[in-house]
């Protein structure tokens, strides 16, 4: 059983929480990116709650008491968020979910490069006498599957290498600047998820097409797109050419 540690030095049940979150993630958390130990900032920093010392990644830590997974997660200033997507220190998710009495039921890295502006969502919470008074919340639908990392589900462990692993997987997406590019990538990869089996056919492939066309109702040549995309993730071993139309994911 993994549990988070027990806080009785404050009256606050919001500052207990956060202080339980942050000391656990920070004594057992490795960087996803490097595998070496993660440190806590100094003070409550807007940007980040984390970094690795080793290779600069940064991390913002958001924690609920609840058994499972939940799709969306209250954030602060939607234009904030929405400015951050696009510079470059814009930090990494790690989602921590806990039991009542304290145990770890699920902890996850989203990677920097999967949060598009379609995951913030602007939320009709209002901060009376701030200036940025428009709050939101991130939604984790339309993040593809490799893009939810876990160190542990449903109260169980996964391999450090798996985790290592499954960072770099995807870690191509980081040079994919145009959000634009980047979105078709991560609808192909989402398709690609809700197939099954390992093993498919470019026909399963054009069978998203009107969702697509939904998606991006500028392109008049969804087909050519997802056979591109395709090659773009063959060309970065996210899938392989098995045989002419066929696939698998790597
Ligand atoms: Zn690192």
């Amino acid at each position: 059983m993994i549990r988070l540690p027990e806080i009785t030095w404050y009256k606050s049940k919001s500052q207990i929480a956060r202080v339980m979150t942050e000391t656990w993630t920070g004594e057992n958390i490795f960087c996803p990116n490097c595998g070496n130990y993660i440190s806590e900032y100094e003070n409550n920093r807007p940007v980040a709650d984390f970094y690795c010392w080793n290779c600069n990644e940064e991390f913002e830590l958001k924690s609920k008491k609840s058994k499972s997974l939940w799709n969306i997660i209250p954030d602060w200033a939607y234009g904030k968020m929405i400015e951050r997507l696009e510079s470059a220190t814009n930090p990494s998710f790690f989602f921590l979910t806990y039991t009542p009495n304290r145990e770890v039921s699920n902890f996850l890295v989203i990677p920097k490069h999967f949060i598009q502006p379609k995951n913030i969502i602007k939320a009709p919470r209002i901060l009376k006498d701030r200036w940025e008074y428009i709050m939101c919340n991130i939604s984790l639908m339309w993040i593809p599957e490799s893009g939810k990392i876990f160190y542990i589900k449903n109260g169980e462990y996964k391999s450090e290498k798996n985790i290592l692993d499954t960072w770099k997987k995807t870690i191509f997406l980081q040079d994919t600047k145009n959000i634009q590019t980047k979105g078709w990538l991560l609808d192909i990869m989402n398709c690609i998820d809700s197939i099954k089996d390992d093993n498919f056919t470019l026909d399963d492939m054009y069978g998203f097409a009107p969702q697509l066309q939904i998606l991006h109702p500028e392109n008049n040549f969804v087909h050519d797109k997802i056979r591109q995309q395709l090659q773009i993730l063959r060309d970065k071993w996210y899938i392989e050419f098995v045989s002419r139309w066929k696939y698998r994911k790597l």
